[in-house]
């Protein structure tokens, strides 16, 4: 089991010291021919406007949507949630289109960079997860295919559509594994 991650821009480093630290082969996807090494694909955060631009000059809209198609899993973290969301702000932004939510970017407000809590959900049992959020995006509405995993403040932070999993904040900065966990099961749901 191979699993990539989106290497243009923002905390690619940190998701790939997560998964060598579960003992997963990391690859840095840095061309859309990469995605044919891996069973799997990390989109980090970082800065949406940067990567969307990124995303598409390096032509890697169709190889991403193709990926996906074919049952692969895709993890978007922050500014990579951004980047797969059907809509922003209520309206349908036209681009890798992998998840029915509609997202707000920046949404805590710009003066309060980021911000720390431990957010509980019924996939982490007893232990709630630390969250890390910076300038994070929140998710303002999900389409019914769309399962909750966790909620911070009465919001969704934590979703998953099939083979699609999101998180408005860094779990890759934590030491904490267990989402990244929950991620490599839904590979190996796909290659049982
Ligand atoms: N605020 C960033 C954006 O809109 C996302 C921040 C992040 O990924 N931590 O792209």
């Amino acid at each position: 089991m191979k699993v990539g991650v989106l290497a243009l821009q923002g905390a690619f480093r940190e998701h790939i010291q997560m998964l060598k630290s579960l003992g997963v082969e990391a690859l840095e996807i840095r061309l859309p021919g990469d995605l044919d090494e891996v069973d799997g694909l990390i989109i980090p955060g970082g800065e949406s406007t940067t990567m969307r631009k990124l995303l598409v000059d390096y032509g890697f809209i169709d190889t991403v949507k193709e990926f996906t198609a074919a049952g692969k899993p895709v993890f978007g973290t922050c500014a990579g949630l951004i980047v797969m969301a059907d809509r922003l702000n209520g309206r349908r932004q036209d681009f890798l289109n992998l998840i029915d939510i509609d997202v707000e970017r920046n949404a805590y407000g710009r003066q309060v960079d980021s911000r720390e809590a431990d957010i509980p959900g019924e996939i982490f049992g007893e232990e709630p997860f630390h969250a890390i959020f910076i300038r994070a995006p929140q998710i303002l509405g999900k389409g019914p295919g769309v399962e909750e995993l966790a909620r911070y403040q009465g919001q969704v932070v934590l979703a998953r559509q099939k083979n699609i999993l999101v998180a408005t904040f860094h779990p890759e900065l934590t030491g904490d594994a267990r989402i990244h966990k929950v991620f490599l099961q839904m590979l190996g749901r796909k290659a049982r």
